[in-house]
């Protein structure tokens, strides 16, 4: 496993949109691998491939609970519901915090790297992750939604 670079804040591949995923094949499972490494590496709770400049629909969420890792492939949000605010970082985008409004429930369908389809529910922090996750294949960041910036201080996540 490799720990790749993550790509920061103003580089134009975190505003793409990015391509679907055809081909599940051995060197996506180890970009996979690769993803999840550079994550926790970086402790954080998701990564998205644009932020380590690869432009594809694939995302890796593990924010420590009993769902562990979650692996979002061409992933669609079917359904939403509620509302949450609260705090939200982004590892392209070190040492900045703000506020978020986002969805409380989500259902996401995806698929995984083999290309099997799935279907997971989520609520609270898992929902926040995973919809930021999504915002990001289609170059969506979460500074276009937040509504306040936190004092670093104010903020240890
Ligand atoms: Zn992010």
């Amino acid at each position: 496993m490799t720990i790749r670079k993550i790509v920061e804040h103003p580089n134009p591949v975190l505003e793409m949109k990015c391509e679907t995923v055809t081909q599940f094949d051995k060197p996506l499972k180890t970009l996979v691998k690769d993803m999840f490494e550079t994550m926790y590496d970086a402790e954080g709770v998701g990564l998205a491939a644009p932020q380590i400049g690869i432009p594809k629909q694939i995302a890796v969420v593990d924010v420590g609970d009993e769902k562990g890792q979650i692996v979002l492939i061409n992933p669609v949000v079917t359904s939403s519901n509620g509302s949450q605010t609260g705090p939200e970082g982004c590892l392209s985008f070190p040492g900045l915090f703000g506020e978020v409004e986002r969805p409380f429930d989500v259902t996401v369908k995806a698929q995984d790297e083999n290309g099997k389809y799935f279907t997971i529910k989520a609520n609270d922090f898992l929902a926040r992750a995973l919809l930021h996750e999504i915002d990001h294949l289609h170059g969506i960041l979460f500074t276009s939604k937040v509504i306040a910036y936190y004092e670093n201080e104010e903020m240890e996540r």
